[in-house]
């Protein structure tokens, strides 16, 4: 049986969900898993790999600080010793620079952000939104290694597929190493990951007015806060927040947009929401065009209410 290697990442042995995500893709193919993980705690994920598809789990040892290039090495040597006909990653923040990395070292094409993989016979079709979201290219990859990363909040998590095996093995070292990384003082959900969007526009009128959105998020309790970009260049939220072109693009069953005009570069980072509720003081406003629910009335009359039944809802 053909193998599919997956990098899986983690915080100390926790896996991050669109890395199970992956591993759930790969098995959908019906080829064998062989997942990858580096650093500490990486021996702890074999549960977690197993459940979600994988049959094997390679731990990388000697790597204690995270190094691009060192852990691209890593994933090459594996990749070729398995004879493995696809690399997938999660279209993370790491995910894009690795999948760079291993496809340039394996003289592959990297397929970035793909939302459907399929393999029927030893061919891999791949489909990725192109054009801001506009539109979607559905490709054949001819390459000896399918190279993808996969948006995260688009496959589903496998459970109770089984146990992987773990093995170990030394890392080859990069030349590239992350000193530190300085943990955000609060751990609030990334928008890119949260099943549950709240995000705010320029229609909110003021930074404190955000309270309102956070409100709501909060009422949800798997929600991030998100926002546009107009709002971010105004200093009200963090960059970090922003959905769109230039920002983040996001994939989750709920994207509520408040007071968000829905400007093609905001689409492009939120239109494959799976449920969109767009509300906007403006009926011609473009957020409506890909809203499933619009509710056309004033934020500030309209949140209120709306975090009230939200927390009824789920009392
Ligand atoms: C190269 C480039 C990249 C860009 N990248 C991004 C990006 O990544 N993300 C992004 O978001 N934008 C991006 N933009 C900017 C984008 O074009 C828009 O300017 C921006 O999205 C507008 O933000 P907004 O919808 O919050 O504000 P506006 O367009 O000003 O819309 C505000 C909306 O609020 C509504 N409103 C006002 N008052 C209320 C109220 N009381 N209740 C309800 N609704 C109300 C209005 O009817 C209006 O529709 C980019 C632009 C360029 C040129």
């Amino acid at each position: 049986m053909s193998t599919i290697v997956v990098f899986v990442e983690h915080k100390s042995g926790s896996a991050r969900r669109a890395s199970l995500e992956a591993v759930g893709a790969a098995r959908a193919t019906g080829m064998n898993v062989v997942a990858l993980a580096t650093g500490p705690g990486a021996g702890e994920l074999a549960a977690q790999v197993g459940a979600a598809g994988a049959s094997q789990l390679v731990a990388v040892t000697g790597a204690d600080k995270y190094s691009p290039d060192g852990c691209a090495a890593d994933v090459v040597a594996l990749v070729q010793s398995s004879g493995a006909k696809a690399f997938l990653c999660a279209n993370t923040s790491a995910g894009k620079d690795l999948l760079a990395r291993v496809a340039g070292a394996l003289d592959c094409v990297p397929f970035a952000d793909c939302v459907e993989l399929r393999c029927e016979g030893a061919v891999f079709t791949v489909r990725r939104p192109v054009l801001a979201g506009k539109a979607s290219i559905t490709t054949q990859s001819d390459s000896p290694v399918l190279c993808a990363s996969l948006r995260p909040n688009t496959f589903a998590v496998a459970s109770g597929a089984g146990a992987a095996t773990v093995s170990s093995v030394a890392t080859k070292g990069g030349k590239v190493v992350v000193a530190s990384i300085a943990a955000k003082p609060d751990a609030k959900l990334d928008v890119k990951e949260a099943p549950v969007v709240v995000s705010g526009g320029r229609g909110l009128r003021e930074a404190p007015h955000f309270k309102l959105v956070e409100d709501l998020a909060a009422a949800f309790g798997n929600a991030a806060v998100g926002a546009s970009r107009a709002v971010v260049d105004a200093g009200w939220r963090p960059h970090s927040e922003q959905v769109g072109q230039t920002g983040k693009t996001v994939s989750p069953q709920l994207y509520v947009a408040v007071g968000i005009s829905g400007a093609i570069q905001h689409l492009a980072g939120m239109r494959t929401s799976k449920v969109i509720v767009a509300i906007n003081k403006d009926a011609a406003a473009p957020i409506f065009k890909v809203a499933d629910y619009g509710i056309v009335g004033d934020a500030f009359e309209v949140l209120p209410a709306l975090t009230e039944a939200v927390k009824r809802a789920r009392a």
